[in-house]
């Protein structure tokens, strides 16, 4: 908790919401103390605003109502001043009703509600990690992964990666990726809320600090419909309550635990609903498409990058054992996502799996033939298709309040439409233009 105000011109409160956007309002250094007793107003509407700006039509809020964005202390992170940029504090907020009571639409309480529900019902607590690539566009051309593309975006990463650490966000590779200009940062694991906040915040960081140093920089999906996509990678495991990994067992195919296949089983199942949630925009389903290393179908396959769910590989080097290590990395995510929401929704699609009656899952060996990977359920090929499986999985429904379900269905369905009748080309750059 940063308590000392010195340093910072502004205290910025803020949310992410269902468009993944990071919006909020700020208070005077002067204010910080009362800010952190009581918040600051919040609308309920603010919920129903699209990517492209305008709120859905048929927004269930209407104009009424009232909320305050309550910060969470620990969350804070300070920004330094940097050239003509002043210092910044910044608190990711709860919403919640003006009376202080949880409100059910929050993004950041529905996963709070379903790590506790999971905690209660199993005695499990997850560990997480949100791995996200972008561009930085205006680079000049260089090869994949090359120290020449590592130099070309200095002093910008070393800056980067020093913010980050200033933040708390333990940065733990910064990498020039395949795509032209891409770029990954990985962070280490940690507990759920945690590991939601850091992605949260990392995207904003990492705008932040590129605009600073006037290099474009996107998250978006695509950039080019024949190209390499941005992924968010979101890497899971589950802990018991005396913090032992529980996804681990030498005995079992792929290494994967019976409690592990359970989890997956549960994602597997609901694969189609989910990824309404975890790869929302209109552009996020050209990502998805087999032989893009994304998610070229719902399977759960060791070490393969076609997966759904990837079991990743451990090392012997470096002493620690192959338990702690152990994680299952969901592929289908991207940075139109609100991270809280799509780890609340993969976090009860585990707990499904854990407590309900699924089929054992296939772990398809590391040296499977893609010709029988191709056989796996498909994902759906477009937002409108993800958007009718969520309508239509009642298990998946039944994890949300109605209202919430209900605004992400007409916010998403309203950036379609918004988009209506423009080509493939035309519709990556909106989406590139937000992201
Ligand atoms: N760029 C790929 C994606 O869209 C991921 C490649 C990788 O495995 O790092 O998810
Ligand atoms: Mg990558």
């Amino acid at each position: 908790m940063i308590s000392r105000t010195d340093d910072y011109a502004t205290v910025f409160v803020a949310t992410c919401d269902l468009a993944g956007q990071v919006r909020g309002r700020a208070v005077p250094p002067s204010e910080h103390a009362a800010l952190l007793r009581s918040g600051t107003g919040w609308v309920p509407a603010n919920l129903a605003i699209s990517s492209f700006g305008p709120i859905a039509p048929d927004n269930v809020f209407g104009s009424r109502g009232d909320l305050r964005l309550i910060p969470d202390a620990d969350s804070a992170v300070g920004i330094p001043a940097d050239g003509g940029a002043p210092g910044m504090l910044l608190y990711l907020a709860d919403q919640k009703l003006p009376d202080g009571q949880p409100w059910g639409c929050c993004p950041r309480t529905v996963l709070r509600d379903a790590l506790a529900d999971l905690r209660e019902r199993t005695g499990l607590e997850v560990v997480a990690a949100f791995e996200h690539e972008f561009v930085l566009e205006g680079l000049p051309e260089s090869a994949p992964f090359s120290l020449r593309r590592f130099r070309d975006a200095e002093p910008f990463g070393t800056d980067l990666v020093r913010l980050l650490e200033h933040a708390g966000l333990e940065p733990e590779t910064w990498i020039p990726e395949y795509g032209e200009g891409q770029f990954e940062v990985t962070v280490r694991p940690a507990p759920a809320m945690v590991a939601a906040d850091r992605a949260v915040l990392l995207k904003e960081l990492v705008r932040d600090l590129a605009r600073r140093r006037e290099l474009p920089v996107t998250f978006a999906p695509l950039l080019d419909a024949d190209g390499v996509g941005n992924g968010v990678h979101v890497h899971l495991s589950l802990r018991d309550a005396d913090g032992q990994p529980v996804l681990y067992d030498p005995q079992r195919p792929g290494r994967l635990s019976a409690l592990g296949a359970r989890f997956s089983a549960g994602v597997l199942a609901h694969a189609p609903a989910l990824t309404a949630l975890t790869a929302p925009s209109p552009v996020s389903f050209l990502r998805l498409t087999p032989n893009r290393w994304s998610a070229g179908g719902a399977f759960l396959a060791e070490r393969n990058r076609e997966a759904l769910l990837r079991i990743c590989p451990t090392t012997e080097l470096g002493g620690s054992g192959p338990a702690a290590q152990f994680n299952l990395e969901y592929r289908a995510a991207d940075a139109t996502a609100n991270p809280w929401l799509a780890l609340a929704a993969l976090v009860r699609a585990g707990l499904a799996g854990l407590t309900g009656d699924y089929d054992e899952p296939t772990v398809w060996p590391e040296n499977t033939d893609q010709s029988v990977l191709a056989l796996a359920p498909p994902l759906p090929t477009t937002l409108d298709e993800a958007l009718e499986a969520l309508e239509k999985d009642d298990v998946v429904r039944s994890w949300f309040d109605p209202q919430l379900l209900a605004t992400h269905l007409s916010v998403k369905r309203s950036e379609l439409a918004q988009l209506d009748g423009l080509d493939d080309a035309a519709r990556i750059r909106k989406v590139r233009n937000v992201y």
